[in-house]
């Protein structure tokens, strides 16, 4: 239970409701341009939103209040919720939610050696292989995140947009609603879980849930360890950054764990460059219990790919 199952929606029902007006999406849009400014004085961001009648202006400042606007002594800041609308609308306000045709990575698919990009369309991007199954993530993304960028960029902007975010979530914060999360390798998706409306998580894979609103963000294995010391040691050993490198130079990051055991849970994972191999094994926490470093020859069998 969670408080997305608990709350009393009238509140945020009436948050949304206060915003459904002009003036106060322009009051909040003016005080966000002016947040290095300090506080503005009344006049001043009546004047910035360009209503003449004070009386008016007033009534929809005094609905922001609290809530998205909070009034000093100075004059009116924004409020963190407000600074989030505002934010929330420029990363969607952008009209291209698609690419017109996929973006190369410039690539080679590893499993085939066709061509790996990326493909956009109504906010969900993907970066695959065009010419066999091999996938390295999908996800839904704002526009914001490549709008002004150069169109070429975009597989590692999304790339690293998308790292991000689980870093975020696996750091335990929401990225929805900033609520604490947690996290757990599911061996499986149970199919009334709410992770079951993912169909590629069949297979074990890492959750991170949100207390707070119950948001799901599920990843895997691989990518949980990704930032662990072991691994980041091990590349450097090898003169490289793992942090610095798309995921699909990574292709370890795509091949499915194995599960070693089941009570307790014990995965691992084995991280491969050249000759050279690492072992993980992750507990049911996602936390790594122990390292083996060896060559490719000694690593366990990895699984078919869990990425679909
Ligand atoms: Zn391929
Ligand atoms: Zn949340």
């Amino acid at each position: 239970m969670n408080e997305r199952d608990e709350a009393d929606w009238s509140g945020p029902g009436e948050a949304f409701a206060t915003l459904g007006n002009e003036t106060r999406v322009a009051i909040l849009h003016e005080l966000w341009a002016a947040a290095r400014e300090g506080p503005l004085p009344f006049s001043e961001l009546r004047e910035r939103v360009g209503t003449r009648d004070s009386g008016q202006f007033n009534y929809h400042l005094t609905k922001l209040c609290d809530r998205f606007v909070r009034k000093t002594d100075g004059g009116y800041t924004l409020r963190a919720a407000g600074g989030m609308v505002v934010a929330a609308m420029l990363a969607g306000q952008y009209e291209d939610g698609g690419f017109d045709g996929p973006v190369s990575t410039g690539d080679p698919c590893p499993d085939c050696g066709g061509e790996v990009a990326l493909t956009y369309e109504d906010e969900r991007a993907t970066i695959a292989c065009l010419d066999c199954d091999y996938a390295v993530a999908s996800a839904n993304v704002p526009p914001g995140v490549f709008e002004g960028r150069d169109r070429t960029d975009a597989p590692v902007l999304f790339d690293r947009w998308l790292r991000t975010r689980v870093a975020g979530v696996a750091g335990g914060f929401c990225m929805a609603c900033q609520g604490p999360t947690e996290a757990r390798v599911a061996p499986a998706v149970d199919e009334g879980s709410r992770a079951a409306k993912f169909a590629e998580a069949t297979d074990v894979h890492v959750e991170y849930e949100c207390g707070r609103c119950g948001e799901v963000v599920l990843s895997t294995v691989p990518e949980a360890v990704v930032h662990d010391p072991a691994v980041v040691a091990f590349y450097h050993e090898h003169g490289l950054d793992v942090g610095a490198l798309p995921s699909w130079q990574l292709p370890w990051l795509t091949a499915a764990p194995a599960v070693v055991s089941e009570d307790p849970l014990r995965v691992g994972v084995t991280v491969t460059l050249g000759d050279d191999a690492l072992s993980l094994t992750v507990d049911g926490g996602v936390d790594v219990v122990s390292t083996d470093a060896g060559s490719v020859a000694d690593a366990p069998p990895t699984d078919r790919p869990l990425v679909e």
